[in-house]
């Protein structure tokens, strides 16, 4: 016997909770279920535990629409945010329509019956349900296990050696010499926290990132909350800072020369004229190419001016037993590495996706209005901005769910599917960033089109427009009732 619901949500973190307090407010007539993997909720925020883990973006931006952010920090702990989302989960009642330790492994959809059967793991059982909408919010990466590249000779490094996704709670760095290998936000966040205590930190990067100092409380921020309705302050806050990042991104794109000098400025300003910094802090591409790094009240900056963490910018060569040898030659002392190496993309869960018992390879679908897929029935993926806070776009991405299936509601229909009818559309990666895990994992991602509705813009205004006010019937969007013929379909 399998359990039904209306909308099986996958995944307990920021964006499947999110998703089912948008359902619970805008679809209050319809049944879900979350299913996640993990015996907790935060996603994200549950699993890294390493020390000083924190958000790189505004909490204001991050956080829900419908949720005030009223913690004085704007940059915040990864405490914060895990209890702001067990928080909104917990008052909505969202916590009692979560099946823990399911980790779904299979759906197929049936065009005769209109449903999702959604096969999970519990423990050694195999566990099934059914739905009529599968709505993912699954993440982008694998949990199991992060990137760990094949360094040479790491077998013989005497020391220890970590990844920051699986972060050993009882390890004692206090007076240790550390390596964190990267430059990314994991290692920029990594590096002021352990050099309060190590013996000493190198930041070991083969090439350098964007790093920016932002205060970590918004001033203005905690003035409007002290006078103004909690809503209201949020809602002034997160437009102030939505606009003041699209402004800055449309800047990196438009004028990267000058944004470049003034990055690099900032960077001078913090570690002194005499400090390197064409060769540790001027990246070979331009700003907002990758993802920019924020750090909040210059900690990074501080921990190297007081002499406890270092930069160097080289590539390993081998792990030796004591530490590290780099291509200039020059070794590493180090008790702990930390390899800051990034994520494993993977897509939608890694669950396997069929469609009247015929795989789907997503790398072949089209992502549409970056919400659902080509030839994909009753399917969305709640996919954050990758220049901007994760939240706004799944935010949007959960109303515009809950429109699609209020207007099925209400006209008795039971299957929706995009379907790329113009045959002069182009298609391009799906993610325009050069960042290494997006390149590692493009061939898998799915692809974007070369124009609307199928093309990404990145763009939290126009994403306003066509996701909450967009027309529903649009000529892409097929609605069907009774289901069409499988062998019609095509991506
Ligand atoms: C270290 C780190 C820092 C970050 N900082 C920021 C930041 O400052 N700002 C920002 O905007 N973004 C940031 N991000 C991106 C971040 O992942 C998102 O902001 C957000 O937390 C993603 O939420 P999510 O719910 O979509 O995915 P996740 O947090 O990944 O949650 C997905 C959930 O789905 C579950 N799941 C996955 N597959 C299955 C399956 N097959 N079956 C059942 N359950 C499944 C997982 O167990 C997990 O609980 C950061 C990411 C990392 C890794």
């Amino acid at each position: 016997m399998s359990e039904h619901f209306d909308v099986l949500i996958v995944g307990a973190g920021l964006s499947g909770i999110g998703a089912a307090h948008h359902l619970i407010r805008r679809c209050p007539q319809k049944s879900y279920a979350i299913l996640e993997g993990r015996d907790a909720i935060g996603g994200t925020w549950d699993l890294f535990r390493y020390p000083g883990i924190r958000s790189d973006s505004d909490m204001y931006t991050m956080g829900y629409s419908f949720r005030p952010w009223t913690d004085p920090k704007a940059i915040a702990d990864g405490a914060s945010i895990l209890n702001y989302v067990r928080d909104t989960a917990r008052e909505a009642g969202i916590d009692r329509h979560i099946r823990f330790n399911t980790r779904v492994t299979r759906a197929n959809w049936s065009s005769d019956s209109a449903t999702w059967t959604v096969e999970a793991r519990r423990e050694d059982e195999t566990v099934r349900f059914t739905c009529n909408f599968l709505f993912m919010c699954s993440g982008y990466y694998r949990y199991s296990a992060g990137y760990l590249p094949d360094f040479p000779g790491a077998e013989r490094f005497m020391g220890t050696i970590i990844h920051p996704q699986a972060w050993p709670a009882d390890l004692d760095y206090a007076g240790k010499r550390i390596v964190v290998i990267g430059s990314g936000a994991t290692a920029v966040t990594l590096v002021p926290e352990l050099a309060k205590t190590a013996a000493h930190l190198t930041m070991l990067q083969r090439s350098p990132t964007y790093i920016v100092s932002r205060p970590g409380e918004d001033a203005l921020a905690n003035w409007l909350k002290r006078r103004l309705p909690a809503k209201l302050a949020y809602f002034i806050t997160r437009w102030r800072l939505v606009l003041l990042g699209m402004w800055f991104y449309r800047l990196c794109k438009k004028k990267p020369e000058q944004v470049k000098a003034l990055i690099a400025k900032g960077v001078r300003a913090e570690l002194g004229d005499a400090f390197d910094v064409a060769t540790h802090f001027s990246p070979r591409y331009n700003p907002w190419d990758q993802r920019l790094c924020l750090v909040p009240d210059s900690d990074l900056f501080k921990a190297i001016k007081s002499g406890r963490a270092s930069v160097v910018t080289d590539t390993i060569e081998l792990f030796t037993e004591s530490g590290l040898r780099l291509r200039s030659g020059a070794e590493l002392d180090a008790d702990i590495i930390v390899s800051a190496t990034g994520l494993v993309l993977e897509v939608l869960g890694g669950v396997q996706i069929s469609v009247d018992g015929a795989p789907m390879d997503f790398s072949k679908t089209l992502n549409y209005r970056g919400a659902m897929y080509s030839s994909v029935p009753n399917l969305a993926s709640a996919f954050g901005y990758t220049n901007a806070s994760w939240t706004l776009k799944c935010d949007l991405t959960c109303e515009y769910v809950c429109r699609l299936l209020n207007r099925m509601e209400r006209r008795g229909l039971r299957q929706v599917m995009p379907r790329n009818r113009d045959p002069d559309m182009g298609t391009q990666p799906w993610v325009d960033f050069s960042s290494g895990y997006f390149h590692r994992s493009i061939h898998l991602l799915p692809k974007q089109g070369s124009k609307r509705p199928w093309k990404l813009y990145q763009n939290y205004a126009l994403d306003i427009l066509n996701l909450r006010y967009g027309r529903l019937d649009d000529g892409v969007l097929e609605f069907s009732n009774p289901v069409s013929a499988p062998a019609e379909r095509a991506a």
